[in-house]
């Protein structure tokens, strides 16, 4: 992905007398220390490939206050910064071109909006490392100028090749956050290669943790949570999980040594990683999906021993994200979430850092029509 140069650090503003564009209603945080507040902001009009779609939910992911907040020291966040990649809504306006979609339809999108369509990873479906892609929020605008901004939103214009499907059986404020949320687990869970019988560890039990123990039961996993809240354990075996550990107790962590062929490590925060890497049986996984800014450190003779190994994966290329959604709507897979109004958000964000959602806020975007 390209991020923000000194070329987009100056154009945020924007002329309401552009032709070609029109102005949307938004949530934005204007600095790393303001709360998220109304605001508007440009969009353009459709292209002949484009989809307008009116956002009826958008999801909160961790990472949308990690940028808000300008936690990455990779991805500097330019202001104002709209956040949002787990967004559901209706077709509004579709671009002569456009051939998947028509005006009324439920679509969705997620964490990118655009690519360069011929580089190896897209022409691989690969979109997610393309490196011209363009993230939902915070990424270049070569339409407008400026940076793109997010579901917070309450509507947004998006080529239809980055626009996706929902089954018609899901709930929708409980899709939306299979576009991030999802995506990101079911990817390294089906690249690692999941199965009935294989042992999978889940760390962290909020968002993305909640959809892994989903995918890996109906997978046929065995799956472990390691969690820091023993207030989660009734959830997590509901969740599907077959096994719970508190992951501050040595001695159940103790129990598990050698035994893992995957763990996916979903924690938004710094937390030492070796206590995991010893659960891995010989040539074990594990994958970081979590993003804390601070490097992890790890203890070279934890891998050297068993061959193990550590990676990380980035949200899916897009047909795997349709594959995803189809599969959730294969297997009744939503998110469960808790619906708020947009007027909450700054709330939400600190329950996030506590650790307290069950398991997903999901942002009715009606809320922003009486801002
Ligand atoms: P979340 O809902 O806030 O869940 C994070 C969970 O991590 C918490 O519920 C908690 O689970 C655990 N946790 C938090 N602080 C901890 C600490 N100090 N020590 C140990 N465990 C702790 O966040 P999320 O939306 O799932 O996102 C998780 C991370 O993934 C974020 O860093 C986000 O930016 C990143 N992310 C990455 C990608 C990607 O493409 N790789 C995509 C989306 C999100 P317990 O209460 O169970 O311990
Ligand atoms: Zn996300």
């Amino acid at each position: 992905m390209s991020y923000p140069t000194e070329s987009v650090m100056t154009t945020t503003q924007f002329s309401s007398e552009s032709r070609g564009q029109y102005t949307a209603k938004a949530y934005a945080a204007a600095g790393a220390k303001s709360q998220l507040a109304p605001n508007t902001i440009p969009r353009r009009d459709p292209g002949e490939h484009d989809v307008q779609i009116e956002i009826l939910f958008c999801g909160i992911c961790h990472s949308d206050l990690h940028q808000v907040r300008n936690e990455w020291s990779a991805m500097p966040t330019v202001y104002p910064c709209v956040p949002g990649h787990e967004i559901v809504g209706r077709v509004t306006k579709v671009g002569s071109a456009v051939t998947k979609f028509k005006p009324g339809d439920i679509a969705a999108v997620g964490c990118m909006v655009d690519s360069d369509g011929d580089c190896e990873e897209c022409q691989t479906g690969l979109e997610q490392f393309c490196p011209h892609g363009t993230l939902t929020y915070n990424s270049p605008d070569v339409h407008l100028g400026g940076v793109t901004y997010g579901g917070y939103s309450d509507s947004i214009v998006v080529k239809e090749h980055f626009v996706l499907r929902i089954p018609s059986n899901l709930n929708l404020a409980g899709a939306a956050p299979l576009l991030c949320a999802g995506i990101t687990t079911y990817s390294p869970i089906r690249h690692w290669g999941v199965t009935k019988g294989k042992k999978v560890g889940v760390v962290g039990l909020g968002g993305l943790g909640h959809m892994a123990i989903k995918f890996a039961h109906a997978l046929g996993a065995n799956v472990v949570v390691f969690t820091t809240s023993p207030n989660k354990i009734e959830d997590a075996l509901r969740l599907g999980a077959d096994q719970v550990v508190i992951s501050r107790n040595r001695d159940e962590m103790g129990k598990h040594v050698n035994s893992f062929d995957f763990i996916l490590d979903t924690v938004s925060a710094e937390h030492d990683i070796n206590s995991y890497l010893q659960l891995l049986r010989r040539d074990g996984n594990m994958t970081l999906v979590g993003a804390p800014d601070k490097p992890h450190a790890v203890a070279a003779f934890g891998l050297i021993f068993k061959r193990r190994s550590v990676s990380g994966s980035p949200i899916g290329g897009i047909a795997e994200t349709q594959e995803m959604l189809d599969f959730c709507g294969k297997h009744n897979i939503t998110a469960d979430v808790e619906v708020i109004p947009i007027q909450e958000v700054n709330e939400a964000y600190e329950r996030l850092l506590k650790s307290d959602v069950k398991y997903r806020f999901s942002i009715d975007m009606s809320s922003l029509k009486s801002q």
